[in-house]
């Protein structure tokens, strides 16, 4: 293998190994090639890129932020157009920074109106929304800042690993070294039973390095100390037996200041807690996100600096996988607690189809948290007030008839401003300052907005909770979650009711199979937005078909609408994925040709108009020939105009323009 071939696989190896401990999808790409379609793990993206519109869609708006990146030479964060956000990290293979590549990933979602926003997508995209559903109910929100101290740390390690390829490429002892520790760091995602884990960590520390003696401390999860997880070459109860937390001495000192920390002294040695006998110390810690959770101690062995190099950046590796267990472990808590929350999602999810799912949200969610009392209202978009929709413990009946307004009361209050109220006296609260109503028999409730997207579609009410006691905290984040998970229950079920939306978020034309105007309307706008976000520009072709009306009056109406579908295949093979074609109005169709000058959008044009001349078309039952012709009008976004309505007129004019010039002819706007 020359170098070159070594750093490609070790960078390859490395980004697999970070994509499968951190649950991120990394990409690594070549110089000259900013292709950012590899294969792709990500559930959410894969989802998208099985329609052919949402793979060009993903590889422009992924391979642009690369080619940023790389000017910049520093990590560009980007939100795509299915909300998800990600980053693209250059990095360099060598010091000499002339051989490049980036890490392309994160995937990640940061609110819940970006959700809405990934499943809008899909759904525009023709995935099946059933599809879409299981895919983002396992959806958690991941905090940006966190994301982005995370993929700093990435960037960090890699850099720092990509410089040790190089520095050691002509070492075996050193190559050897670092390949077995990615090995073992890439075989760390796999292990799923934590001591596996750590007897694996220390174990390559031994048979690596030597090491006579190793301890793996890790932070306790909810205690602030540390707790002798795993020894190698020792006994492990005679670490485990003193009742030391680890948060002072050496290993207090290596947590602190995030750095390696040794010693000789003994003294110092035994005042960390170790056990008598030890004659050097050398403490490494494993930080996540600059807290150091774990630390590794290591006992009576000698270490060269090029070693403890190596050990350094093993450590530094490790931080994925800790922090997964730490995650992992935080979610068993969480799991534990909240016990009925699952089953609470899982009956709410079986009842999605059906009408009882407003009484088995309200029964599950009071459940939850057990609240005696409770109620879902929505709002009624006609009425413009909130409407009771299942009700636990309350009288449904004297409910049936209450209509709240937004802004009135406690519920209409949280609908409107979209946040949810935890209110413990309802007497004592000024917000409502009122005497309490005798059907509540606590004075503590709890009110959630049902939302979607940035609007509230409705409240969930819970009160008296069994026991008499407040409401708690706790209480509401369970809730926050299933309001949520809720809310998409409830919309979806909105969905399956009502044809009026079904209808809406249908994107196609039925005759053409083209995509319809409407649709058509809201992709302009937002190419208009994508292009003056890359400086790009854009084209738009109005094609019209020549004298459809004799066409129609010839072989009749029905021939009509088979040489309209005929020419839309034909369209439909002459364009790239990228582009949009629809059905702009009855016989004439509209083209959007991302990313494309009118020079270009020409050669295009007059493919289209070739291939139409020269489409063969048999008039059904006669066996006879007949012929189709088209003009066609070009306009380019930002050269012809500002808005998109100057720049449908001016497609037309050019249209027009075609038409008075003979027909069966590609006019460019400014061009006559
Ligand atoms: P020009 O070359 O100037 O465009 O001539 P034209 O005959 O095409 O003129 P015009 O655009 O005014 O006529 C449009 C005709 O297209 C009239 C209408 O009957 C026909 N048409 C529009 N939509 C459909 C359709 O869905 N199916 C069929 N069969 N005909 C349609
Ligand atoms: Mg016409
Ligand atoms: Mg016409």
């Amino acid at each position: 293998m020359d170098s070159t071939d070594y750093i490609k696989d070790f960078a390859s190896k490395w980004t697999d190994t970070l994509s499968k401990i951190t649950s991120l999808t990394f990409l690594c790409c070549e110089e000259d090639k900013y292709h950012a379609s590899q294969e792709v793990e990500n559930p959410l993206c894969r989802l998208l890129q099985e329609h052919s519109a949402g793979r060009a869609f993903c590889e422009q708006d992924c391979t642009l932020p690369l080619v940023q990146a790389l000017k910049k030479g520093e990590p560009v964060y980007f939100k795509c157009y299915a909300s998800l956000t990600n980053v693209a990290i250059p990095v360099y293979f060598n010091r000499a920074m002339d051989k490049k590549c980036f890490i392309l990933g994160g995937r990640i979602v940061v609110s819940y109106d970006d959700l809405v926003g990934y499943r809008g997508v899909a759904e525009k995209l023709g995935c099946e929304q059933g599809r879409v559903f299981d895919i983002i109910k396992g959806i958690s929100f991941k905090d940006i800042n966190n994301f982005k101290s995370a993929m700093e740390a990435v960037r960090a390690t890699t850099l720092y690993f990509f410089q040790h390829a190089e520095r050691y490429k002509n070492s075996e002892d050193k190559i050897s070294k670092l390949q077995t520790i990615i090995k073992v760091t890439n075989s760390t995602s796999t292990i799923a039973d934590s001591r596996e884990l750590y007897t694996t960590i220390l174990n390559t520390l031994g048979v690596l390095f030597n090491v006579q003696t190793a301890l793996l401390l890790l932070r306790d999860i909810d205690e602030e100390r540390f707790i002798v997880e795993e020894v190698f070459g020792y006994e492990k109860e005679v670490f485990t037996k003193t009742k030391t937390t680890w948060m002072d001495g050496l290993t207090g000192e290596a947590m602190t200041r995030n750095a390696v920390v040794s010693s000789t002294d003994l003294f110092d040695i035994l005042k960390s807690g170790l056990p008598n006998g030890f004659t050097s110390v050398r403490i490494f810690p494993v930080s996540v996100e600059n807290r150091v959770d774990g630390l590794i101690v290591i006992l009576d062995t000698p270490i060269s600096p090029d070693d403890e190099d190596l050990i350094g950046s093993f450590c530094r590796s490790l931080s994925p996988s800790l922090e997964n267990r730490l995650l992992s472990s935080r979610r068993e808590v969480f799991v534990r607690k909240g016990g009925v929350l699952l089953q609470a999602m899982h009956s709410i999810s079986s009842y999605i189809d059906s009408p009882d799912i407003f009484n088995v949200i309200i029964d599950r969610v009071s459940n939850v948290v057990g609240a005696e009392q409770g109620s879902i209202m929505l709002l009624n978009e006609e009425y413009s007030a909130l409407e009771v929709k299942a009700t636990k413990g309350l009288n449904p009946a004297i409910l049936n008839h209450v209509r709240i307004n937004p802004g009135e009361g406690i519920a209409g209050i949280v609908l409107k401003k979209g946040m949810p109220l935890v209110v413990n006296n309802v007497e004592e609260d000024e917000r409502f300052s009122r005497p309490n109503r005798v059907r509540y028999k606590t004075k503590s409730f709890i009110s959630l907005p049902l939302k979607m997207k940035d609007k509230s579609i409705g409240v969930l009410n819970l009160s008296d909770k069994t026991g008499g006691t407040d409401f708690t905290d706790g209480d509401l984040k369970l809730l926050e979650t299933l309001a949520l998970y809720s809310a998409v229950a409830i919309e979806r079920r909105i969905y399956y009711q009502s044809s009026v939306n079904l209808r809406k978020i249908s994107i196609t034309d039925p005759l053409t199979e083209l995509l319809n105007r409407r649709y058509f309307e809201e992709r302009i706008s937002e190419e208009v937005e994508r292009s003056k976000r890359h400086r790009q520009p854009f084209s738009l072709i109005i094609l019209d078909i020549d004298n459809f009306k004799d066409f129609n009056d010839t072989y009749g109406h029905l021939t009509g609408d088979e040489a309209l579908k005929n020419t839309a295949q034909v369209i439909r093979r002459c364009i790239r994925i990228i582009d949009i074609a629809a059905r702009y109005g009855g016989e004439e169709l509209a083209i959007i040709l991302p990313t494309t000058d009118k020079e270009d959008a020409r050669v295009i044009g007059n493919r289209i108009r070739d291939g139409i001349e020269n489409m063969s078309f048999t008039i059904k039952g006669t066996g006879k020939a007949a012929k189709l012709t088209v003009s066609l009008g070009i306009a380019s976004y930002p050269a012809d105009a500002a808005t998109i309505e100057e720049l449908i007129n001016n497609a037309d004019r050019a249209l027009y323009r075609a038409k008075g010039l003979g027909k069966n002819r590609v006019v460019l706007f400014g061009n006559f």
